[in-house]
């Protein structure tokens, strides 16, 4: 196989694929038209495909140029290959799941927008009627589908000669999870015994309830925060983010490569995201504005993508381009996002005097997310192993069990399977807040607590973006700083050392 022309084929499928989905989630076509994308390049998702890209991997010098780039696209392949032997159960998934209604109390609700709903509801009985409601159709409903999908990624993972799912992304994607999991199991441990303390007074203060009453229906309302909205007004929304990337040295709106998609429109996707159709020539950034903390948080989010992708080397191949290590970019996302709990940024950009209760909320936000993707990876290992011959009921069972536990609270089982996002997923996040960290700190140190209107800073910043994501997460760090990829950074910038 001619791994330069596969090459360049993968370019124009990324970049058709990432159009396609631009348009249609943007609310600009409506019909989602990619079985003729992925048609016309068959040849980049067949099993021989990934065969001859392990074998010529295999040829090259561990760790060189070379090696580096066909592992990616032997990611890429492999990712392809599972979502075309899945395609047909991931669209009646889509189909059923858009069209399934959710009873609760004389109401129907969507089944999608019924979580929105949920955190929008200011009655905790109400919530946990939704949540009851939307676990046992996601169980009657598209349990069927859930398992049938996961068996045939597991089936492929076997026909392609790998020993188990976990076992393959750990090898393309050159995660070692087992270290992963190992090190933050020990981030639950050592922040176990503080969770409490950091939760408790906030969903006190949030929902007036005692810690003891949190039901995992309360929260995606506290994660809502609807008290803290009148801090962040709609028409500061843009203008933050534009200020903040100019005190970077970035005119967001100077840049031709980056297009800005704040409209509303009837069949836009509620959902912000950054659609890099083109890297680094065009990258859109899309978001419907709903209001509140949350727009501020995600639009710096998706920025921090945007602007990642828009300032790539356009001289690298297309692999550092377009493909590698996730928790690259998903690091600068979090680095801008993490600004509505940084009191410089909500000083200067909100005119926020005291954000105390801003960022003790914060805080406690973080800390169960963290937590959460702890346990997930955990069992997500679990579920990706060798051959196991657990039943589903032990599957759900163990689930429940690990990220209840995590949380201090009761979590239900039925969403063992339609929780897990594909390919380990959990694992960049987990490594992109450990670095996101760490390079906070490194801005922090090198140019003070308001790093974020320095130009200097701005400069290391597109020194790193202009790498693409050659590197790894922890190759990354340890050229920046020669420190370790390590959760200790997490336990200290979130308050849990010391006394
Ligand atoms: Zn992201």
């Amino acid at each position: 196989m001619d791994v330069n022309a596969y090459r360049l084929s993968a370019e124009a499928f990324m970049t058709d694929l990432t159009r396609e989905y631009y348009l249609h989630y943007a609310g600009l076509k409506e019909a989602y038209e990619i079985e003729p994308i992925y048609g016309r390049h068959e040849e980049l998702f067949t099993a021989q495909a990934i065969d001859s890209l392990r074998e010529q991997r295999a040829a090259t010098e561990p760790g060189n140029d070379e090696s580096r780039r066909l592992r990616m696209l032997l990611d890429f392949a492999v990712e392809g290959y599972l979502g075309q032997e899945t395609k047909a159960l991931e669209a009646e998934l889509a189909r059923r799941e858009a069209a399934l209604t959710v009873h609760v109390r004389d109401r129907r609700i969507g089944f999608r927008e019924s979580s929105v709903v949920q955190a929008n509801e200011p009655d905790a009985d109400v919530r946990a009627d939704i949540e009851w409601a939307r676990n046992e159709l996601t169980e009657s409903e598209l349990g069927t589908l859930d398992r049938e999908l996961l068996e045939r990624q597991h089936r492929c993972t076997a026909a392609l000669g790998w020993g188990s799912y976990s076992e393959m992304c750990a090898e393309v994607k050159s995660i070692d999870l087992a270290a992963l999991h190992f090190q933050t199991a020990a981030f639950n441990a050592d922040s176990e015994a503080r969770f409490p303390a950091v939760l408790g007074p906030e969903v006190q203060r949030t929902l007036g309830i005692d810690l003891a009453q949190l039901r995992r229906s309360d929260l995606v309302r506290f994660f809502r925060a609807p008290e803290e909205d009148g801090q962040f007004p709609a028409d500061r929304l843009v203008p933050s983010f534009m200020e903040t990337m100019l005190g970077l040295g970035i005119d967001v709106a100077d840049q031709s490569a980056v297009h800005l998609d704040l409209d509303s429109r009837p069949n836009k996707s509620p959902r912000a995201f950054c659609a890099p159709v083109g890297v680094p020539g065009e990258v859109h950034l899309v978001l419907t504005p709903v209001g509140g903390r949350d727009d501020f948080g995600v639009l710096l989010h998706e920025g921090g993508h945007t602007e990642h992708f828009a300032n790539v080397d356009p001289k690298l191949p297309f692999e550092y381009r377009y493909l590698g290590d996730n928790a690259i970019t998903e690091a600068y996302a979090f680095l801008f996002e993490h600004l509505i709990e940084d009191p410089e940024w909500l000083r200067r950009r909100l005119g926020i005097e005291d954000a105390g209760s801003l960022l003790a909320h914060g805080r406690a936000q973080r800390l169960i997310y963290v937590r959460r993707y702890v346990a997930k990876l955990a069992y997500e290992l679990e579920l990706h192993a060798a051959p196991h011959g657990r039943s589903w009921d032990d599957l759900s069972a163990r689930y429940a069990q690990l990220i209840g536990d995590a949380l201090q609270l009761e979590w239900p089982r039925q969403t063992f399977l339609a929780d897990v996002d594909p390919g380990f997923y959990c694992a960049a996040y987990l490594r992109a807040w450990a670095l996101e960290t760490h390079l906070r700190a490194y801005l922090r140190e090198s140019f003070g607590p308001a790093w974020f209107e320095h130009r200097e800073a701005g400069d290391a910043l597109r020194r790193f973006w202009a790498e693409g994501q050659r590197l790894g997460a922890e190759e990354m760090l340890d050229e920046l700083t020669g420190r370790r990829l390590e959760f200790g950074v997490l336990l200290e910038d979130l308050g849990l050392v010391g006394t």
